[in-house]
């Protein structure tokens, strides 16, 4: 039943909102969370499925991402069993690879290191063991280097924690569109949509969980908050007919050299993903032609014999900070925006990966218990579990 007053609304219920719903009830407040299509319907069913700490971001220097990234991986295989699974990834280097033996080897010395060694080993398969690797291309292969992480369902890990937050006592709303926040003295007056009736309400905390949509919720809160320029970079994957391999591959994509996953999924293979730049409005993007030829071109370079029959193509939108430099180079650290006055708070999550929600989440609630002060806690949300539905 909706309530006259909420400490925390959240707009958007894709991994964000649904991370962000569960970690405020989590901690005792009144939680409101509206998701205007349906959980998960935006990027957060669309990602390359990997819990991982982002080994490529390494090379980038983003070192406190791929360390917070690489704990929540670790709580997730613990927390949450049945929806994220350890598997293998394997790196075939060539003769001409651009990134060199050497530098992977450091690379992933130094991702077993943040990640915990014990756990965390890497290998080099040796050349007897190169015959299992079916269909990969064998010319010029100097080297098979072998590390763990992680793969999950993105939909069904946002799912979870959505009814995670709703056994905590969140309200989740779903199909419930936004409209329109208006600030009052202590609290935003808050107008959405559901089943073609509009409905208020209010609340202390509004927080923007929108994803590639942040920018035009902006535009429909008074006075407009806060905001930063970004650019939305589309990440095209295709699936493929047939398990290729039970193993996870990272291949360097022969026309750019950018890193380039395959990996098993729902006994077909998944394989992703592209950077181009998106200018279309945030529901309409769609795999385009020259997107799913980088790819067939990418898997028809490692593995020469294969019969390519495309079954599914998506397209999901990383949300990142307006800049000239490449996408593949750009931060892909969250970014909080806050408005200035402390009573009532508007906060703005641009960016992020699935696999920091829960540190996300974390952060944001800093910014709720410096506003609101703190409740009675309900749980603990590093070590509560959850269920696929
Ligand atoms: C191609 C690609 C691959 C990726 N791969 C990985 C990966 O392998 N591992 C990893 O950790 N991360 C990955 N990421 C990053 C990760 O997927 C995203 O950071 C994350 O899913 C973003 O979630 P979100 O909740 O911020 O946004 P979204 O999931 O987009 O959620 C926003 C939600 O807001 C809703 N909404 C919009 N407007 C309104 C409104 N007016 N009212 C109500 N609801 C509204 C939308 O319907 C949507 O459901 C990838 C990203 C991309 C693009």
């Amino acid at each position: 039943m909706l309530e006259k007053e909420y400490d925390v609304a959240i707009i958007g219920g894709g991994i964000h909102g649904a991370g962000i719903a569960q970690a405020a009830s989590a901690d005792g407040f009144k939680v409101l969370l509206l998701e205007q299509t349906d959980w998960a319907a935006g990027t957060s069913q669309k990602s390359s499925k990997l819990i991982h700490g982002g080994l490529r971001y390494l090379q980038n220097g983003q070192i406190g991402l791929v360390w917070e990234c690489l704990r929540e991986r670790e709580r997730l295989l613990v927390n949450a069993p049945e929806l994220v699974t350890r598997n293998q990834f394997l790196i075939p280097v060539y003769k001409h690879s651009k990134l060199k033996s050497w530098k992977i080897r450091l690379g992933l010395s130094l991702y077993a290191l943040l990640a915990g060694v014990k756990k965390n080993r890497f290998s080099k398969l040796p050349e007897s063991e190169w015959d299992q690797l079916k269909g990969l291309e064998k010319e010029n292969l100097v080297a098979v280097y072998a590390y763990q992480d992680a793969q999950t369902d993105d939909r069904l890990l946002t799912k979870a924690v959505v009814e995670s937050a709703q056994l905590l006592g969140a309200e989740t709303l779903c199909p419930a569109s936004f409209i329109a926040a208006e600030q009052l003295t202590n609290t935003y007056k808050i107008r959405f949509q559901q089943d073609n009736s509009e409905f208020e309400t209010e609340c202390r905390i509004l927080v923007n969980a929108g994803g590639p949509w942040i920018n035009d919720i902006v535009r429909l809160i008074t006075p407009t908050p806060p905001s930063i320029d970004i650019d939305l970079v589309q990440g095209t994957h295709i699936v493929i007919s047939g398990l290729i391999s039970e193993n996870c591959f990272y291949l360097e994509a022969p026309k750019d050299q950018r890193a380039v996953f395959l990996m098993p999924w729902y006994g077909n293979t998944l394989v992703g993903t592209t950077e181009t730049l998106y200018e279309g409005q945030p529901g309409d993007a769609v795999p385009l032609q020259e997107e799913e030829d980088y790819l067939t071109d990418t898997l028809s370079h490692y593995f020469p014999g294969l019969r390519v029959n495309i079954v599914e193509r998506f397209a999901g939108l990383r949300v990142l900070p307006h800049s000239e430099k490449s996408s593949f180079q750009r931060s892909r650290e969250t970014r909080f925006v806050c408005s200035n006055s402390s009573t009532p708070m508007y906060i703005g999550i641009y960016g992020g990966k699935l696999t920091g929600y829960r540190a996300t989440a974390s952060k944001v609630m800093k910014h709720v218990h410096k506003v609101i002060g703190r409740r009675q806690i309900r749980a603990d949300t590093r070590s509560l579990k959850l269920r696929a539905q």
